[in-house]
């Protein structure tokens, strides 16, 4: 009987084809994953392979589908145990035999539900009739470095979630019963006599089920019956190279969750953290001089002392937001006047998802000029000979008033020297 094996092999081969990937890679975990990292790769997943988000892709609703599968099967714990010895043909087995992991759902869009709120969709267009709950706006400081270099920035928001462990209906055994008082309507009937015989009906929000239609015998011990606890979750956010300070990202349905509705937009303000004088921080400096920004270009003050500024021959090594030099000099007998601002081309910002012109913005640096309190006695008399004798020499200066261009004042003008 030589054929069999190789029937066998044959009907193999499609099944092979067939087997899906991996549960635990298909949710990018590792095999002795938490049933907190579990539910963690599912949010994540599910999220980003929504067939809302990606319309018209069956190979995204097919990974969905799967991870939904996937999730169904590590969560059990029986279910898990069973797929870790046997794999997805023991699961198969398991779950002819009547059982089913989870002991709910199998329909991908019920799971996503639970986790989510809603009908199991995102909200917005085509989700006609389906309740959008509110957005929430956050606001994140980031140093201005990060906003030149570009960088990923974890942050946490806490937010209302949907009880995992009741899984939204706020039952310590999943069980809502209708509710006695309006039959599941949420609504009742009240009869008011506004006059002898005369009666006026009233609909009103039940008070026994506070309109929900359901009551719940054994409340969830982690809600309380609420249906929803508040949850830390974390986000990723890029700071993408030259965003503009108080840029919009948006993280759709990532709002407070409710099982009533579809969670609204995560709204995060990206703002420039001012900078710490004195700051012991990587790159800060202790002068409280610091790069300031205005759109594409950045400010720098730099300080000289009157020797430099009047005689020249100094260099500056400026630390950029990189960490590169920029470096600023003047050769001897070059005057720097206090105030004056140098622009250096290219060392600003970099221009936002740039195309067309300048990759960078300028750098514009002005110029302080700081004169010496006191005089060392022997240099100041050199210095008053010298100006003694130039000014015998030029008959009183260089007059500064006669220079600009002013009429000479019958008084003695100001001296440039
Ligand atoms: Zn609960
Ligand atoms: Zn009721």
């Amino acid at each position: 009987m030589l054929f069999l094996p190789a029937l066998a092999l044959i009907c193999l081969l499609p099944l092979l084809a067939l087997c899906a990937e991996d549960y635990y890679t298909l949710l990018g975990i590792d095999k002795s994953a938490s049933e907190r990292q579990i539910k963690k790769a599912y949010r994540t997943l599910s999220k980003k392979y929504h067939p809302d988000k990606n319309p018209a892709n069956d190979t995204a609703h097919q990974k969905f589908v799967e991870i939904a599968e996937a999730y169904e099967v590590l969560i059990d714990a029986d279910v898990r145990k069973i797929y870790d010895q046997h794999g997805h043909e023991g699961v198969k087995q398991h779950q002819q035999g009547g059982h089913r992991p989870g002991g709910g759902g199998h329909d991908p869009f019920d799971l996503f539900s639970r986790f989510f709120g809603g009908g199991g969709h995102f909200g917005g267009g085509g989700q006609g009739g389906q309740r959008r709950g509110p957005s929430m706006e956050v606001r994140i400081h980031v140093p201005l470095r990060n906003f030149y270099t570009g960088a990923a920035h974890d942050f946490k928001v806490e937010k209302q979630a949907i009880c995992e462990k009741c899984e939204g209906s706020g039952s310590e055994d999943g069980q809502r019963d209708t509710c006695a008082k309006c039959n599941g309507q949420g609504m009742v009937i009240q009869k008011h006599m506004i006059a002898p015989g005369l009666f006026q009906q009233m609909q009103m929000q039940c008070d026994a089920c506070a309109g929900k239609g359901s009551t719940v015998k054994h409340k969830c011990k982690v809600c309380g019956g609420s249906r929803h606890v508040r949850a830390e979750e974390a986000f990723e956010l890029v700071v993408e190279k030259g965003m503009p300070d108080g840029a919009r990202v948006t993280y759709e349905g990532e709002a407070d969750e409710s099982p009533d509705y579809v969670a609204g937009d995560l709204i995060v303000h990206l703002m420039q953290q001012e900078p710490a004088r004195g700051g012991e921080e990587e790159g800060g400096r202790t002068d409280g001089t610091f790069f300031r920004r205005k759109g594409d270009h950045l400010f720098w003050r730099e300080v000289l002392s009157l020797r430099e500024a009047w005689m020249g021959d100094w260099t500056r090594n400026l630390t950029h937001l990189d960490g590169h030099i920029v470096q600023l000099s003047r050769k001897r007998g070059v005057v720097v006047q206090p105030g004056a601002v140098e622009v250096v081309d290219g060392e600003g910002m970099p221009v936002w998802r740039h195309e067309d012109g300048p990759e960078y913005g300028n750098l514009h640096v002005e110029y302080t000029v700081v004169l010496p309190d006191q005089l060392d006695q022997g240099v100041e008399k050199e210095f008053w000979g010298v100006w003694e004798k130039w000014r015998k020499k030029n008959k009183g200066g260089v007059q500064l008033d006669r220079d600009s261009g002013r009429p000479t004042p019958k008084e003695h003008g100001h001296e440039e020297l």
